[in-house]
């Protein structure tokens, strides 16, 4: 095949599309040289906010680092449980770890890839009963793009007296019973490393919550536990914001976010209707919008899915695997598993794939990978 190789993801044409409003802003920050904690953070904390209808937001240095920032804040450490999806990035399990807690593994639901909330209410049980750790926090994913269940999950917390945290790194976005997540769980926590739905040009993220009180100590946390004046230390905290540039980047990137959401579901819905019967599409979380993240199929296994990929490989089809592997299995945590069986997350992982689904795909590109899927999967 001697077309071009479709990129799985074009930040390039992005950048053109968006030419002289970043070149405006970059402009702005080079003139007035507040690099860190400049005007442009400030307003898009106030956009992000006003986005998704949340009260306060705090920008911070990545997905991850908001993650942690959150679980500071509550204080979760040695002897907490934190229960988390095994289906998902490493960073949710890692910042647990980092802060001495333990995370425990969740299995997740085989057809939506969302957190299951029964087998949650499970481990939760079975977590009491052992009476070694103590349930702190339920972190819920909203993988790909869909959200979690968190009418669920906020129930249960409820019941369990468990701090709720939302992992939206890859759902910013996305709307679950007509509301934008961003205040859905008590904190929420967005990332714009470049390949996500709203990405910078480098590491970013961002806290969203409902609590003056979380917001002032996400203020605090990320500026190495500053109070009212800037060398008066109240807690340790970190160096954990995001920069003036990558804020100015992510300013002009808003102006056109909603298009590409659009532009995104058009897409899944063009692959939807082309692949369905040919393999297994993603099953949409009900009544919710997707940032669609990431497009997975399913194939019947995993030899079916190497064989897919390869081939669609030498005809300039790019495509991805999240994740081969949960988390539970990870050579760096699998010492941190109680050995709970979790069936649904490691048969994802043997046969899951994703195409690509970014908004500078042409009707051409769609048309391609589908010919590519359906005469090969
Ligand atoms: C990307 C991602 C993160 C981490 O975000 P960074 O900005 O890369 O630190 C955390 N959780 C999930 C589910 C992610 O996809």
């Amino acid at each position: 095949m001697s077309e071009r190789p479709i990129p799985f993801l074009d930040l390039k044409a992005q950048q053109a599309r968006i030419a002289a409003d970043l070149r405006g802003r970059l402009d702005a920050v080079l003139a007035h040289c507040q690099f860190i904690l400049g005007p442009e953070v400030q307003e898009l904390e106030q956009k992000l906010a006003a986005f998704c209808g949340a009260a306060h937001c705090v920008s911070v240095s990545s997905g991850t680092d908001a993650l942690q920032i959150a679980m500071m804040a509550e204080d979760i450490g040695r002897g907490d449980a934190v229960f988390l999806p095994a289906f998902t990035y490493t960073a949710t399990a890692e910042v647990p770890l980092v802060l001495g807690a333990t995370p425990v593994f969740c299995d997740v639901d085989p057809h939506t890839f969302q957190i299951d909330v029964d087998h949650l209410a499970a481990r939760v049980r079975q977590v009491r009963a052992a009476g070694v750790l103590r349930p702190r926090a339920v972190v819920g994913v909203d993988l790909f793009g869909q959200p979690a269940d968190w009418p669920a999950l906020r129930a249960l917390a409820a019941q369990e007296n468990l701090f709720t945290l939302d992992d939206c790194a890859q759902s910013f976005g996305a709307a679950l019973h007509g509301q934008r997540l961003g205040r859905a769980a008590d904190a929420t926590a967005i990332s714009f490393f470049p390949s996500k739905p709203l990405g910078a040009y480098g590491d970013g993220g961002a806290l969203l919550t409902e609590s003056a009180e979380r917001a002032a100590l996400y203020r605090s946390l990320r500026t190495h536990g500053e109070g009212t004046t800037r060398y008066e230390v109240l807690r340790t905290g970190m160096n954990g914001r995001l920069d003036t540039l990558q804020a100015a980047v992510l300013l002009s990137k808003l102006t056109v976010f909603e298009d590409e959401l659009a532009a995104r579901e058009r897409i899944a819905q063009a692959y939807d209707a082309a692949l369905a019967g040919a393999v297994q599409i993603p099953a949409r979380v009900p009544d919710s919008t997707s940032a669609w993240a990431v497009y997975a199929i399913l194939l019947p296994d995993g030899a079916a899915r190497d064989r897919l990929q390869a081939t669609l490989k030498t005809q300039g089809v790019p495509s991805a695997i999240y994740y081969p592997r949960p988390l539970h299995l990870q050579p760096a945590y699998a010492h941190a598993h109680d050995g709970a069986a979790l069936p649904v997350s490691e048969d994802l992982s043997g046969r899951i794939m994703a195409l690509p689904i970014h908004p500078d795909l042409t009707e051409a590109d769609v048309a391609r990978v589908c010919a590519a899927v359906r005469g090969n999967a």
